[in-house]
């Protein structure tokens, strides 16, 4: 079964896309933002858009939601064509970085406000206000106002809010920004678990990699206005389409084409991840069938906790970061500048296509 292109129809899985982008362009100016994205969101789905600073993932995110018109291409949710409709007319929800609160409001009030706005009784209303902000645990600061909560909190009752409502999809454009690491990452585990246990549509804009790595049923990976890459977090870790997503999407030790002739016989450059080298201290080099070896000198060694990541200048190829696991032969200064071997193994090669590169 071939999969359908035609707007509106079903998709391979049987099911019409939550979101469905075809051709989507913007341009300010003469900066294209968005530059022909074609993209299908699936019903349920945790989508991530990655990329770094001005790669257009915002412009996307406000496409969607309807706070800017695309300069061409076409929007549908849920297979209804979108691209025209202002931003009440569709049934999607945003949740900022900046929370946006009504500082006078309590925290109820606050969440009821989109439901007032829609002209639900007060009752109701109030109702579905406290059990929203139950869902996102803070049923007992029902009566605060935003200025008595943590930031943490805070961005629960933004979240509480968006989901009132009962959007089909929810778009958050880097929510997390504004929050410690620690408590960054206790709220990405509640995000996801209020996600699977709504069963909504997230579609979560960051620049952060690990985020997205952590948090998405599927990522797409944004640079210079596209999408270089869609694929499970899994997929675009293991197997990056180019050396871009390489090089944003964790470390990547890239060999260019040259160097990959010398190695390979084969002018495409590749990426080993650091995780699948392996050090010989001694310098002997590791042999076996499958296995290639190459002798380097330790230029730097970093402690990260659950390992120590070693570089090391290749005699005939670029410096490579090791992640060595295990305990080290001895002290930093005994180790640099140590002559070593790095292997790796044949199935740990990525092979980047050049014209990406
Ligand atoms: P960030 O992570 O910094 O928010 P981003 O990937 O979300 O970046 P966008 O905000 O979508 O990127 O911006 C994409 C490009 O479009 C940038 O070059 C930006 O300067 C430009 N741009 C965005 N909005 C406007 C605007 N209203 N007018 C002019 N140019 C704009």
């Amino acid at each position: 079964m071939t999969e359908t292109r035609t707007a509106g129809t079903s998709t391979a899985s049987g099911s019409v896309p939550a979101i469905r982008l075809r051709k989507l362009t913007k341009v300010f100016g003469d900066t294209v933002a968005v530059d022909g994205i074609d993209l299908d969101i699936r019903q349920g789905e945790f989508f991530s858009m990655l990329g770094p600073s001005g790669s257009g993932k915002t412009t996307v995110l406000r496409l969607i939601a309807g706070f800017e018109l695309p300069t061409s291409g076409s929007i549908e949710l849920e297979g209804r064509d979108v691209t025209r409709l202002a931003p009440f007319q569709r049934d999607v929800n945003t949740v900022f970085q900046d929370y946006a609160l009504f500082p006078h409001m309590s925290l109820v009030d606050n969440v009821a406000y989109g439901l007032r706005v829609r002209g639900v009784p007060r009752a109701e209303r109030r109702e579905r206000a406290r059990e929203a902000l139950e869902r996102v645990q803070l049923g007992k600061f029902v009566g605060r106002k935003p200025a008595q909560l943590s930031g943490g909190q805070r961005q629960r009752v933004a979240l509480a809010r968006a989901l009132v409502v009962e959007p089909k999809v929810l778009l958050l454009d880097e929510p997390l920004g504004a929050l410690d690491l620690k408590l960054r990452q206790q709220m990405q585990v509640e995000l996801k678990e209020l996600q699977r246990s709504l069963g909504i549509t997230f579609i979560f804009v960051t620049h952060d990699q690990e985020e997205a790595l952590t948090m998405s049923d599927r990522i797409g990976v944004f640079n210079n206005g596209s999408l270089e890459q869609i694929g499970t977090a899994h997929e675009i870790y293991e197997r990056p389409a180019g050396t871009f997503v390489a090089n944003f999407v964790g470390t990547s030790n890239i060999f260019d084409a040259a160097h990959a002739r010398q190695l390979y016989g084969r002018a495409d450059p590749v990426c080993v991840r650091p995780e699948r080298l392996r050090l010989s201290w001694s310098g002997a080099p590791e042999t076996g069938v499958g296995v290639t070896a190459r002798p380097g000198t330790v230029t730097s060694l970093v402690y990260v906790g659950h390992a120590t990541q070693v570089r090391v200048q290749l005699d005939d190829g670029p410096v490579v970061v090791v992640l060595e696991p295990d305990s080290l032969p001895g002290s930093d200064v005994e180790l640099l500048g140590r002559r070593v071997s790095v292997s790796w193994d044949d199935d740990a090669v990525v092979w980047l296509p050049s014209d990406v590169a």
